[in-house]
């Protein structure tokens, strides 16, 4: 099969496209045709270095893949070719405590696809079939692909993690991002009312048809000070935190009293300082959270097809122009989810 996949590290000149090893579906296992695939900052990580392939390299990235069954490996039933699919990213081994407590985001042998194993950056890619899910005729391949990490994470932050209710102030960072556009979406949902960031004007307009009331450019504005204006300087009950460094700081200082942050991320440092006192003081919360359940992306998907909840598509590239569309992403050039297309 052709994929386009990285032997080395580094920028977006590493990956190659190119011939590559068939996927092979083994007991419980099935091979998807990828139709779409999404990228996500995590392919970012896995192709410089600071996030390395577990399993070493060759690699192929790709964690949001949609597409038909192509094969079906031993043992499974209630699938079959031709069937039109969505992959649930995450892997877990269903035995360990944390499995057994029904959380498997946090299962000590966790996995995702297209970090622990090669992903969708291809035009075939494996997974078991506890992970596969029928995707609704009502969502496109290309929708459909933008769901499974960004909304899926976005949805497990703010209903299960953060517990958003009506009426609530949520400050959503990054705008742009798939996470960013899906959180202003989800807590618009919730009834709550949103204020975002973004990093220059031009996505201004497209944040406000997100949804958000409030868009502060952070490049030339202060957003905890915009913060205390939009909430007549009582702040956040919840922050959406993806960023690291100075924004996770000062996203914190954002926070009213009993408020909550939830960090999903750390795109631009892994690392964050917080002055205790604010945390204590107030009572915050601050909550660290990964992907969802299979039970959530259920969720999601029923409310993209009710047509309550949007994926935001930036634009597709033919998989062949991975390295362009890798590169478009690192600019931030994008507003919501680039594609790969077989
Ligand atoms: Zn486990």
């Amino acid at each position: 099969m052709k994929a386009a996949f990285f032997k080395e590290h580094g920028g977006s000149d590493k990956i190659i496209y190119g011939d590559y090893r068939d996927p092979a579906a083994g007991a419980g296992e099935v091979v998807v045709r990828v139709k779409a695939c999404a990228l996500n900052h995590v392919d970012m990580l896995l192709l410089d270095g600071r996030f390395p392939p577990p399993e070493g390299l060759p690699h192929v990235n790709g964690c949001e893949v949609t597409g038909t069954i192509e094969t079906v490996g031993a043992g499974v039933s209630g699938l079959a070719p031709g069937q039109r699919v969505i992959v649930f990213p995450g892997f877990s081994c269903g035995t360990c405590e944390y499995c057994l407590r029904g959380e498997r985001t946090v299962c000590v042998r966790y996995g995702y696809l297209g970090a622990h194993k090669d992903g969708g950056y291809a035009e075939l890619v494996k997974a078991p079939a506890a992970n596969i899910l029928a995707l609704p005729d009502a969502i496109d391949f290309p929708a459909g692909a933008a769901i499974p990490l960004a909304m899926l994470t976005s949805w497990h932050a703010l209903i299960a993690q953060a517990g958003v209710r009506p009426g609530q102030r949520v400050l959503v960072q990054a705008a742009g991002s798939g996470v960013g556009s899906a959180a202003i979406q989800i807590a618009r949902l919730a009834g709550a009312r949103v204020m975002t960031t973004v990093g220059s004007d031009d996505k201004i307009e497209f944040a406000k048809s997100l949804g958000a009331e409030r868009v502060v450019n952070y490049r030339t504005q202060d957003f905890v000070e915009e913060t205390k204006k939009w909430t007549n300087k009582r702040g956040a009950d919840i922050v959406i935190e993806h960023i690291g460094g100075d924004t996770f700081e000062r996203s914190v200082y954002a926070l009213t009293r009993l408020g909550t942050l939830v960090t999903i991320g750390s795109h631009d440092t892994h690392w964050g300082k917080i002055d205790l006192r604010h945390v204590y003081s107030k009572n915050l919360r601050i909550l660290g959270t990964n992907l969802g359940s299979i039970q959530e992306l259920r969720a999601v998907l029923d409310e993209v097809v009710a047509g309550r909840l949007k994926p935001v598509i930036d634009r597709a590239f033919p998989l062949k122009d991975a390295r362009a569309a890798v590169q478009h992403v690192l600019d931030r050039k994008n507003k919501g989810k680039v594609l790969l297309v077989p």
